[in-house]
């Protein structure tokens, strides 16, 4: 029996099924990943874009390993210097504003929206304008900020409070917009919904409409934040500020952190008592995400998912022209997808079985989220097994 199977087998009987895997993982280094029958991948998924340095990047390890010998957890009731650090970092590569740190994206955006109901809490503001299409985690309140039904069946009652919006359609938006409208929520890339980037005239009119009508703009950049569209942060790409913003995923490079990053006017919104979590903002975590930050500025990799990302873009629009059941490729930086005809599914398993890692989203789409640290020779053999598995 191979190894992949006595693993499948034992997690089949044990974990529910949440996710439905095919094969098991036992290494990973750089861009690449080996599973347990010993076979090479390289890796264009980075866990869903939480590996943007690299599986197991040196800094990152050595940075996890000193801090895990001299203090892991110590409660939020105490200063450690490692979150004011990261807070600091943070701010100083958005919106200088202050910060709040949780353990995930669901979690990040839960904090971002009790943050926004509290700001509007005393005149009564609370409901918040989400896209359709959009993904914001598996709570029941970010799963009701969702914007895909197929996310609440089932769990219904859902909390109260959002509704949904067309994506890049500011008229959409503003015949949501009533009394109790507190906030606009979106992702300047939508990942779950098939990496499909906001207009820049939605993104500007957003941030008009919020000045004009007194409402927050938030940003989730959970998977398209941390360098990976080549600015740290995707709403970067459109020369406008949200008033807040969600992140997780690359945060600690596969440690669990999320963290909420506000502007200015919402920094002493949470006061003590107001909100909270036990394993926000751990040293431990916060030195995998200095750690992350500073590999990210010294290894240069806002340029490198650019231009690693203009030449993927290039290479995937030259086999999209090749293929009848191909409609193109959609995206910034290193946040690709390659739009099928057809349902993606079975192109991914093609491609997966020739050794990347990829995964099919939103039904026709297929997304690639390679480490940002990828090199030249990556990106070729990534296409040339594209290119292959993809030959009608
Ligand atoms: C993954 C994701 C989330 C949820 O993050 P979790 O850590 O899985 O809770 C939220 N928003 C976006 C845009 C995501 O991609």
């Amino acid at each position: 029996m191979s190894s992949n199977k006595k693993i499948a087998d034992m997690f089949n009987t044990y974990v529910m099924p949440t996710y439905a895997p095919g094969i098991a993982l036992v290494k990973g280094n750089g861009a690449k990943v080996w599973d347990a029958d010993g076979k090479e991948y390289l890796d264009f998924l980075a866990g869903i874009s939480v590996l943007n340095v690299g599986h197991s990047h040196p800094r990152v390890v050595a940075a996890i390993q000193k801090q895990v010998q001299s203090l892991t957890h110590v409660s939020n009731l105490y200063f450690t210097e490692n979150e004011a650090i990261l807070a600091q970092k943070l701010s100083a590569i958005s919106m200088g504003g202050k910060c709040f740190f949780a353990n995930s994206g669901a979690e990040a955006n839960e904090g971002l929206i009790k943050l926004a109901r509290l700001w509007g809490h005393d005149e009564g503001r609370y409901e918040i304008i989400c896209m359709k299409n959009s993904f914001h985690g598996r709570t029941l309140a970010t799963a009701a900020a969702t914007g895909q039904t197929k996310i609440q069946k089932g769990f219904e009652p859902m909390p109260a409070g959002f509704c949904h919006a067309e994506y890049n359609n500011l008229d959409s938006v503003k015949s949501l917009i009533n009394e109790k409208t507190v906030a606009v929520l979106l992702e300047a890339v939508q990942g779950e919904g098939g990496i499909i980037p906001a207009e820049k005239s939605f993104m500007i009119g957003i941030r008009k409409l919020c000045d004009e009508k007194n409402l927050l703009m938030l940003c989730d950049e959970v998977q398209c934040g941390m360098a990976r569209t080549g600015k740290w942060f995707g709403y970067q790409n459109y020369d406008i500020e949200p008033d807040a913003f969600s992140l997780a995923k690359a945060l600690g490079s596969g440690y669990p952190i999320g963290a909420v990053v506000g502007n200015k006017r919402l920094a002493n919104v949470f006061q003590p008592g107001k909100h909270a979590t036990t394993f926000g903002g751990t040293p431990l975590a916060c030195a995998a995400a200095i750690a992350t930050i500073e590999v990210i500025e010294e290894e240069n990799l806002l340029e490198n998912a650019k231009t690693k990302g203009a030449m993927f873009r290039t290479g995937l629009e030259e086999i999209a022209k090749r293929q009848d059941d191909i409609q193109g490729v959609r995206g910034i930086g290193l946040m690709l997808g390659l739009v099928m005809k057809g349902p993606a599914k079975d192109a991914v398993g093609r491609i997966i079985e020739a050794g990347l890692l990829c995964i099919a989203t939103a039904e026709n789409v297929i997304r690639f989220l390679p480490p940002l640290n990828i090199t030249q020779n990556d990106v070729e053999h990534a296409l040339e097994i594209i290119g292959k598995s993809l030959k009608s």
